[in-house]
């Protein structure tokens, strides 16, 4: 794609002059919670339909909806997470619109008043560069039911299993600026809830889906609403509905962009629209304009009071929050001496880093570690198509390999021997050393005595050594060969050297 992710400059061969792309987003991430919002209801995956339904969920007359406190707990947590500001008073509105799913009449939201305010997330670019995105807000509200339309060639059917589900609205400024960035800005936030332990992350699950906002506007057009606030210095946006993967999102700006470009270079302008991704054909498509948006008529929900939140119970919040993924990054960096790519792969995946915190809190060396775990264990899991929490070889496991190295017991080489018995018949790295005579052998008499046979036995080559010190390394090789690898790689050249006087 022609578009320069340093600059955000995008160059289309035979446009009037360069464009740039503004994208904002709002993420729909499910709190993760046994129980639905104001229910008490199931919330798990995949259930017979209609099994987890209350008499709230749907929407039998006179029934009473009672806040889920975990939720709100779920709430600030992640608005802690984000950096954000929480609000000690929001409120529950009701936004009203008439679907098949949706039982009620309305949606239980909030509107005026959202449980978290403005924060910010550093985020991370495919090359390692770091980019910073505001949040705006964030709130809460439910998930409408599900309308099922194959099924039946003349029926729709209607599962209300996540009807009442609580949902966050995470909603970000316009400063992501390329679909690159886009599903850099998705990723971050989907570790860092994960990291949080308030949503699961799973797009295919349903348990997030985003709304793109997409405009384009002229070079240094962005930067003056930077600096104003202005959002009269952007171009008009549209929204692209619940787009559920991190590739849809990038293929759905690439493809609005162009077509927001197309019409304007061709003279034409820019409506505000809704409008929908076919991720089979890659294009988006207009479902509603802004003359025909909805008007919800928001209206505070009678059924529920404002939500008025103690200062200590967001203290009690605060202070229990995990280490998230930039201290954690900076720590692996600062104070175990990663570098800042180990450390960033590291992070990246929440998994990934407990299994890592896990094989160094066995007291093993930090960036022996990291390598071992970013490069033999990840390369063998991916080879074989598994998740590291299916590992054959456990933390603890790699962890005695590593201290092995370390402690020069074996070489880096005979290490991947033990890997591999480890992977495939399992057992503790030390006893599989110990018991398969796999330790390396720096008793320097005993390669001595190697290096002297070989010696004796190839007078020509050890000539030539002495002439050419380079053709040492054919030596260090058929001492390798002769101790089956086990030798200790220092001593051996140390011990050569010595005796063919290099
Ligand atoms: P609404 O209430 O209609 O959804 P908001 O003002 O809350 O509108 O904005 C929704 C999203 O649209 C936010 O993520 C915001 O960053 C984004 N947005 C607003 N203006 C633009 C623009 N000109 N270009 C791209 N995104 C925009
Ligand atoms: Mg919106």
């Amino acid at each position: 794609m022609p578009l320069d992710d340093a600059t955000h400059r995008y160059t289309l061969p035979g446009a009037t002059g360069d464009w740039e792309i503004v994208v904002g987003l709002e993420v729909h991430a499910q709190v993760q919670s046994n129980a639905k919002l104001f229910s008490g209801a199931s919330t798990e995956f995949g259930a017979s339909p209609n099994t987890h339904v209350s008499l709230v969920d749907a929407a039998m007359p006179g029934m009473l909806p009672v806040i889920n406190r975990h939720c709100v707990e779920q709430a600030v947590k992640t608005g802690l997470g984000l950096n954000a500001r929480i609000n000690r008073f929001s409120r529950f509105d009701r936004k009203n619109y008439f679907y098949p799913d949706l039982p009620q009449g309305y949606q239980i939201s909030q509107f005026q008043f959202p449980i978290v305010g403005e924060g910010e997330i550093v985020c991370e670019r495919d090359d390692g560069s770091r980019f910073t995105v505001g949040i705006e807000r964030l709130h809460l509200e439910q998930d409408a039911g599900k309308s099922i339309h194959d099924l039946d060639p003349d029926a729709t059917y209607v599962d209300l299993n996540r009807s009442g589900v609580a949902l966050m609205e995470i909603v970000s400024r316009p400063h992501v600026r390329s679909p690159i960035e886009a599903a850099a800005y998705v990723r971050t936030l989907r570790t860092i809830l994960r990291y949080l332990d308030t949503c699961g992350g799973d797009m295919e699950k349903g348990q997030m889906r985003a709304d793109v906002n997409v405009s384009v506007c002229r070079p240094g057009q962005y930067e003056k609403f930077r600096e104003t606030g202005d959002f009269s210095h952007l171009g008009t946006r549209c929204e692209i509905k619940n787009v559920n993967s991190l590739r849809f999102i990038m293929q759905a700006i690439e493809y609005e962009a162009r077509r927001q470009i197309d019409i304007i270079e061709e003279g034409g302008k820019i409506e505000q629209q809704t409008r929908l991704f076919d991720a089979n054909t890659g294009v988006t498509r207009a479902m509603r304009s802004k003359e025909e948006a909805h008007d919800y008529r928001y209206f505070p929900d009678p059924d529920l009071l404002p939500l008025e939140l103690e200062e200590s119970f967001v203290e009690t919040i605060r202070v229990n929050l995990p280490e998230l993924p930039e201290a954690k990054r900076k720590r692996f960096v600062e104070v175990l001496g990663l570098s800042e790519y180990d450390a960033s792969v590291l992070v990246a995946d929440k998994d990934r880093a407990d299994y890592f915190e896990a094989v160094i809190a066995k007291g093993a060396d930090g960036k022996l570690s990291a390598n071992w775990v970013n490069n033999e264990l990840f390369g063998r899991l991916n080879k074989e198509g598994l998740g590291i929490t299916d590992s054959p070889a456990s933390p603890e496991q790699i962890a005695g390999l590593v201290g092995l190295i370390t402690s020069n017991v074996i070489s880096g080489k005979i290490a991947k021997e033990v890997f591999e018995i480890v992977w495939t018949e399992g057992g503790d790295p030390e006893q599989i050393v110990e018991s398969r005579g796999m330790k390396q052998v720096t008793d320097t008499g005993a390669i001595e005595k190697v290096v002297d046979e070989l010696i004796a036995a190839n007078p020509d080559q050890a000539e030539k050594v002495k002439v050419k010190p380079q053709t040492l390394g054919w030596f260090v090789g058929q001492v390798m060969k002769a101790t089956g690898g086990k030798a200790n790689p220092q001593a051996v050249n140390e011990i050569l050297k010595k005796k063919l006087g290099v």
